[in-house]
């Protein structure tokens, strides 16, 4: 079984990965180039704005750092051999990998649906400050979809004084995934390490008791509002859920967290990850919606991919390719 860091490997594989970006930006600091001010880090817009038909969205940057590599595959050596290669022939670390968070807007017939609502503030989230940023004040959203109940998804709910952070939402989520972490939520199945299992599971017991008075439980197929329609994906979690945005002949499968690195994801498939509650059935959904898509070829958004998290998905023997979805500005 593979083996995946704990904790405390993570965070120092996190600073460690700090402390290598130090020492390149003094390397940097010594060679003869002319010196360029870095931008501020709020120069950048870090929201990005497209249709699909009539429904207008944005997707916002919540958040980026690195990750450890080893949550994919853990320690086991051939894991490694395989992850390592496919990032080393990309030009990419092997030790960390770059995480990326994207809630996203839409608007659509009257209504402004919210689809997950990032890390939070004490997290390091920013999407109240980008929403604000894009004009979007937190009391108009008149619905929230939560995809499932892991923190980067829900840690946005409260704002900072503990308040629901977007008060006049209904909030919609999986009857599955609320079940499962109100229950006795068992992660057996999963490789997730021991120690972090428990505040996982409170986490999301908390997470799915706050929203309870506004939330409407949903299963396979339901329609959320006219033009979005879920779709149970279970493994990641037991309630994952993927979204079909309709509007004419346009659609976007909002896929999220059925992959979560535009290499490690797609590349290899079979390549356990350490967050996924049921490992097995994780793989088997994987594979089986990405070869929809694949075949489908249309149009996808998903959370961890790079920013802005659009793209297609392309079949490529046994595994699939990420093909990023060309910029073109509103
Ligand atoms: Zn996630």
């Amino acid at each position: 079984m593979p083996q995946f860091p704990t904790r405390r490997e993570a965070l120092l594989t996190a600073g460690a990965a700090g402390l290598l970006a130090a020492a390149r930006a003094r390397a940097a600091s010594l060679d003869d180039r002319p010196a360029v001010a870095p931008a501020a880090q709020t120069a950048n817009a870090k929201f990005y704005r497209f249709s699909v038909g009539e429904a207008r969205c944005v997707v916002f940057s919540d958040k980026s750092g690195p990750m450890p590599a080893t949550f994919w595959g853990g320690s086991d050596a051939d894991n490694r051999r395989t992850a390592d290669d496919l990032l080393r022939a990309r030009g990419r670390a092997t030790d960390t990998v770059t995480a990326y968070f994207h809630p996203m807007l839409i608007q659509l017939g009257g209504e402004k649906i919210l689809i997950d609502a990032g890390n939070g503030a004490a997290e390091g989230g920013e999407l109240a400050a980008l929403m604000s940023r894009a004009g979007v004040a937190p009391a108009d959203i008149t619905a929230l979809v939560i995809t499932h109940l892991h923190g980067d998804h829900f840690g946005g709910l409260r704002d900072g004084a503990g308040q629901a952070a977007f008060p006049n939402a209904r909030v919609f989520i999986q009857r599955a995934e609320a079940e499962f972490w109100e229950g006795e939520a068992d992660l057996s199945r999963s490789l997730l390490p021991q120690e972090w299992r428990a505040g996982m599971s409170k986490a999301a017991a908390e997470a799915a008791a706050f929203i309870a008075p506004k939330a409407q439980r949903i299963g396979d197929g339901d329609r959320i509002v006219e033009g979005l329609v879920t779709r149970l994906a279970p493994g990641h979690t037991p309630g994952l859920q993927l979204l079909e945005l309709t509007s004419g002949s346009r659609r976007l499968t909002i896929a999220n967290d059925l992959i979560h690195h535009d290499l490690l994801s797609l590349r290899t498939p079979d390549m356990p990850l350490a967050f996924d509650a049921d490992t097995s059935l994780a793989i088997a959904t994987r594979k089986r919606e990405l070869d929809r898509l694949a075949a489908e070829g249309g149009l996808v958004m998903s959370y961890h991919m790079p920013f802005p998290g659009l793209g297609r998905i392309e079949r490529d023997g046994a595994a699939y390719r990420w093909s990023p979805e060309p910029w073109a500005w509103e």
